[in-house]
């Protein structure tokens, strides 16, 4: 069994530590074969990758791939979720520069409709403190990435349930019907070992992605692998882990 794939990093063209290159040349130590850039979407207010550095992304990243051929590199993007309506951060004049679509709720993304859509963030917020609301922070959440799910193209929903209470078998069926995979993210605890064991009882596809924010942390695996073993989850079902 090999984990060569990563598709979740991040640089310093959004919240991360390391350049475009660095991530790469940590990840070729690594033994990895496949690695995506994958800075959060614009539509997030503290560190969204700015407009203007989106084509660059991809102009950089096309010139390491002449420079590292002997791994793949692919420009994806962790978009964010602005809306109760299900609208993503991946705007129709920069779609066609990425190779894949990640998606994720996350605090301190620009709300679409602030008094509708920011209620979301401020229930998330509050049910830190308490659970008063939690039935309809958990609807709100679920309805938004549902539709984000149902009506965008995502190839891979980022930490589901990490940012604020969610229903977790409503997402992995809209999932499943989209193909849209689920994440077993190794930094944040979710997927945690009871999210899986329900979206196990569906058809959904996994994926683990390290999440890395530093150099170091790209192909950190290990947790997110230990929490699918530990919950039985047939590991054919996650895509980035091969036979050989
Ligand atoms: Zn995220
Ligand atoms: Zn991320």
């Amino acid at each position: 069994m090999k984990m060569t794939k990563d598709f979740h990093t991040h640089t310093i063209y959004s919240d991360g530590k390391g350049t475009i290159e660095d991530n790469i040349k940590a990840a070729i130590k690594k033994g990895l074969k496949t690695i995506a850039i994958s800075d959060h979407g614009p539509g997030h207010l503290g560190f969204g990758i700015k407009k203007k550095n989106i084509q660059l992304v991809r102009n950089e990243i096309d010139e390491l791939k002449y420079k590292y051929p002997e791994i793949e590199i692919l420009y994806a993007i962790e978009a964010n979720i602005l809306g109760l309506d299900g609208t993503i951060d991946v705007y129709d004049e920069y779609k066609d520069y990425y190779d894949l679509i990640l998606c994720g709720y996350h605090f301190g993304s620009n709300p679409k409709k602030l008094f509708r859509d920011g209620e979301i963030h401020l229930l998330n917020f509050l049910y830190k403190f308490t659970k008063a609301f939690e039935k309809r922070t958990k609807l709100l959440n679920t309805e938004s990435v549902c539709r984000a799910i149902e009506n965008n193209k995502i190839d891979i929903l980022t930490h589901p349930g990490a940012k604020g209470p969610v229903d977790i078998l409503r997402i992995a069926k809209a999932a499943e019907k989209k193909g849209t995979l689920l994440e077993i993210n190794n930094s944040h605890g979710h997927l945690t070992e009871d999210e899986i064991k329900i979206c196990m009882t569906t058809d959904v596809g996994f994926v683990i992605g390290s999440d890395a924010h530093r150099p170091k942390n790209v192909g950190g695996f290990e947790i997110a692998l230990k929490k699918a073993k530990n919950v039985g989850l047939d590991l054919k079902r996650i895509v980035n882990i091969s036979e050989e």
